[in-house]
């Protein structure tokens, strides 16, 4: 596993991107991988689940708009060995105002990131609920993307866009780009209602699911408010094994 780039994508909101992100990028630390954590959401939930706002200097997009600030200084090391974080703040709400309009407004973080390819085993970049230009920066950089869908009755609406924007961004700026999955978070094994969702969702995406499914678990919310993964915070968590086992099908599934 070396110069993989994960976007974790879904323009519906609240649909577990960002505790996938911060959890998976801690369970690929853990395994010894050096992941770097891009946070390329204005609303900084990855940043604030690793690191004290304080101690937040340039964000990215200070790092992606001036040339003269340096990822080293940007770039945040966390309490995990082998994770940093990329931190962002509002101010990157700007972004798209900033370059929309500019003939390499797409390719800013590719162009930005791709000198530091062999510095990391892994980029993971969370993304905001929209496809809007941050998006398709994060889809342009990356050479993956891991899909969050939320186990519920409306799991599928949206998909279609989303499917779109991925197809659009494959058949031009960057063809290597590949679903590397889909994860149903939020489920409930229990409820025949649940099942009834991730077998749609296998219809529709086929064998790109994830066998692994994310339970709902109030650990799950709790551990970012403590600056913590699932992993340290509730290592006997229901969702400390999930998403190790997602971790797991990852690897596989990158190699
Ligand atoms: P946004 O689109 O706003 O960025 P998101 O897709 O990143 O949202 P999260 O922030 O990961 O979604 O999750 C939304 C809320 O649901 C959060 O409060 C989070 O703690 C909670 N949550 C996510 N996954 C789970 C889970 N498996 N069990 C319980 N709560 C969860
Ligand atoms: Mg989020």
């Amino acid at each position: 596993m070396a110069g993989i780039i994960i976007a974790i994508t879904n323009q519906k909101g609240g649909v577990g991107k960002t505790t996938t992100a911060i959890n998976l990028s801690a369970a690929l630390a853990q395994k010894g991988k050096r992941v770097l954590l891009v946070d390329l959401d204005p609303q900084a939930n990855s940043t604030i689940s690793f690191i004290d706002p304080q101690e937040v200097g340039p964000s990215v997009y200070d790092w992606l708009i001036e040339s003269d600030v340096s990822l080293r200084d940007t770039v945040r090391k966390t309490k995990l060995e082998n994770l940093e974080v990329l931190p962002s703040r509002i101010n990157l709400a700007k972004l798209e105002g900033k370059i929309v309009g500019e003939l390499d407004a797409p390719f800013r973080l590719k162009d930005r990131l791709d000198p530091f390819s062999d510095n990391y085993d892994v980029v993971i970049i969370d993304t905001p609920p929209t496809l809007g230009l941050i998006t398709v920066n994060a889809l342009v950089a990356s050479t993956h993307l891991i899909i969050p869908i939320q186990s519920s009755y409306f799991a599928l609406e949206g998909t279609d866009d989303l499917l779109e924007t991925i197809e659009r961004i494959k058949a031009r700026p960057n063809p290597q780009l590949e679903v590397l999955g889909v994860v149903v978070t939020l489920h409930d094994r229990r409820t025949t209602l649940s099942r009834d969702i991730y077998d749609q969702i296998c219809q529709v995406f086929g064998d790109k699911v994830f066998e692994t499914t994310i339970s709902k678990s109030v650990r799950l919310e709790e551990s970012p408010a403590y600056r913590e993964s699932i992993f340290t915070f509730a290592p006997a968590s229901s969702g400390a094994v999930e998403y190790a086992s997602l971790c797991e099908e990852v690897i596989r599934r990158a190699n």
